[in-house]
């Protein structure tokens, strides 16, 4: 069998080599490392795919969030919501702008923001949402907007998990995840669903104004060469990293299928498994699975980890300790947040690899590992 890793970059490498060989060496042999035609022709591409007004490739998702939060002219002591339970990225630009995280519980089953929780975390001094497209799934972002709306705030959304994944409005209209709200956020850190060969980042936005916002922030904020009108910093997709984008843009509706090809296997495998959860789909996302993350029921995953680990399985807790909890945010008030579902769910998720590459005795072998450890009959 194939040694099993959470993802498999390196299966998934050898299948478009020449492709992206190919890509970078013509970049190396332009020396347009910088700002060069694929940058340009990746962002054009992925504004496209994405259906969305403009496209701001930077140098990773941390960078994207700050950007958005710079470009909206967010003042010290500003309220911004947020999940707890996401990746630190998304609450550590917040504080480290002087802004206020106000971390707020998630939908037990979806794992994303709890709109009724923002809803009642609603100050005077709100100015954004930051909703996190968790594991793939995407946000309830319709009444997340209708809410936003009635109180004028932004929506920032945190789609570095959740790239390519739909969202079906009551009307039967789609959108694309992280083109919703006033901005989008993105990641294309190389095991994210679509992922480059080092760091990259982009951000969205169908709003002209906030647009030339984002773009001057992101580049000193510069407005016409060598005159700076605010102040910004220094992020940007290299050429590389876009030549490889460009290879691997056209082939991500095929990576999420095959990802959703390894959680349907997963939840048929464990349908029969009292003491397993597996991941909720909500009707209106189209869940992309950027992580497997099932939750257990009156059994140890920290001995499961183990005894995965011990059959040659990874396996992941993402996140062992919500934002709230971590100590950068001890000055911030954070251990006053109550939480409930989040502690909850911190306890007892655990993620199983996934990605493109899967094959069917890995995946046999893995449901059939994780059952006789629950002692669950074959
Ligand atoms: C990966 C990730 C980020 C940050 O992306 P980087 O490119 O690593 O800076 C932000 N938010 C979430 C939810 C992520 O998963």
């Amino acid at each position: 069998m194939v040694p099993i890793q959470m993802v498999d970059l390196k299966r998934q490498y050898n299948k478009i080599k020449p492709q992206v060989d190919a890509a970078i060496e013509e970049v190396l042999n332009s020396t347009a490392f910088i700002n060069g035609s694929a940058v340009q022709q990746f962002s054009a591409e992925l504004q496209t795919y994405l259906g969305v007004k403009h496209v701001i490739p930077c140098a990773n998702g941390t960078d994207a969030l700050q950007i958005a939060m710079m470009a909206l002219g967010l003042e010290p002591g500003d309220e911004i919501i947020t999940p707890s339970f996401t990746f630190i990225a998304t609450a550590e630009v917040i504080a480290l702008l002087r802004l206020k995280p106000v971390f707020v519980d998630i939908d037990p089953k979806t794992y994303c923001l709890d709109i009724s929780a923002v809803e009642k975390a609603i100050t005077s001094k709100t100015k954004a949402i930051v909703p996190v497209h968790l594991y793939g799934q995407v946000a309830d972002m319709e009444p997340l907007m209708a809410l936003a709306a009635r109180h004028n705030l932004y929506v920032i959304e945190d789609n570095a998990q959740a790239i390519g994944a739909d969202y079906t409005f009551a009307d039967g209209s789609r959108k694309k995840a992280g083109t919703i709200g006033h901005i989008g956020c993105t990641s294309f850190f190389p095991s994210k669903n679509l992922g480059c060969y080092g760091d990259g980042g982009a951000i969205f936005t169908n709003d002209d104004e906030i647009a030339a916002k984002l773009r001057m922030v992101a580049n000193h904020g510069q407005s016409a060469r060598y005159y700076h009108d605010v102040v910004g910093c220094n992020s940007r997709l290299d050429s590389v990293q876009a030549a490889v984008l460009r290879i691997k843009l056209p082939l991500l509706d095929q990576y999420i299928e095959a990802r959703r090809a390894v959680a349907d296997a997963y939840d048929a495998g464990f349908a029969d498994v009292p003491a397993i959860i597996t991941p909720y789909r909500a009707e209106n996302g189209y869940h992309v699975f950027h992580q497997y993350t099932l939750q257990l029921e009156g059994a140890d995953r920290n001995k499961l980890q183990e005894f995965l680990a011990s059959k040659g399985i990874p396996a992941m807790i993402y996140y062992p300790v919500p934002a709230h909890r971590q100590k950068m945010f001890a000055d911030f008030g954070g251990a006053e947040f109550n939480l409930p579902v989040t502690d909850h769910l911190t306890h007892r998720v655990i993620s199983l690899p996934i990605h493109t590459e899967m094959d069917q005795e890995q995946l046999d072998y893995i449901i059939q590992s994780v059952k006789t450890f629950l002692n669950t009959p074959a």
